[in-house]
């Protein structure tokens, strides 16, 4: 079976989760299967093996799994980019809009040091946003984005060309129409 085949089968799709409309890729029976994991992170830092790469940045949450798995293989430490107010110390924190209004997310001001090599990482890009400002928070602390992957690009919704536009790598395993 080839890595797609395998992942297509491993991705649960829920019709109108979570609202009405919404067909939601659900990545946690991937997860749940062993070796569709394996594969998938396999894959994923395939690219980046060797380059000596300091952070892989996960995206809260279904990033950090990822990213956990990701950052072991590859030698390198790890960055929880979080929703507002769950990181205890000091924070950078970037404002992005939702369909519905803004959210922010936030990372430790210490987390990465300039000219320091980072992997980015979320299981879904849809509209980018939340991977644009990702790469803002991480881009603000002088970090250098070697890449940024997802497990499912839903290309549709643009997020892949949002990210390309500001000059960064995006690797993606699988696409939705
Ligand atoms: P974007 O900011 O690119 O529009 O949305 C991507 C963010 O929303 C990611 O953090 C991703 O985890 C979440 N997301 C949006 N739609 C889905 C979906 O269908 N499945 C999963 N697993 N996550 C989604």
């Amino acid at each position: 079976q080839s890595l797609e085949e395998a992942l297509r089968a491993s991705i649960r799709t829920i019709p109108d989760y979570p609202r009405p409309g919404i067909q939601f890729r659900d990545i946690t029976t991937l997860l749940g299967n062993a070796r569709a994991f394996r594969r998938s992170v396999d894959e994923l830092v395939h690219p980046y093996a060797g380059l000596k790469i300091e952070k892989v940045a996960g995206i809260e949450a279904r990033g950090f799994i990822l990213g956990g798995a990701m950052a072991h293989q590859l030698s390198s430490g790890f960055i929880p980019i979080r929703k507002k107010g769950k990181l205890p110390h000091e924070t950078v924190r970037v404002a992005y809009s939702l369909e519905y209004g803004l959210d922010e997310i936030e990372m430790h001001r210490d987390a990465v040091n300039a000219g320091d090599k980072v992997i980015l990482v979320d299981d879904l890009i849809a509209t980018g946003g939340t991977a644009e400002a990702a790469v803002k928070l991480l881009r603000q602390m002088g970090a250098e984005i070697v890449a940024a992957c997802f497990v499912i690009d839903l290309p549709d919704l643009g997020g892949r060309a949002k990210l390309e536009a500001l000059g960064v790598e995006v690797n993606t395993l699988i696409s939705y129409e």
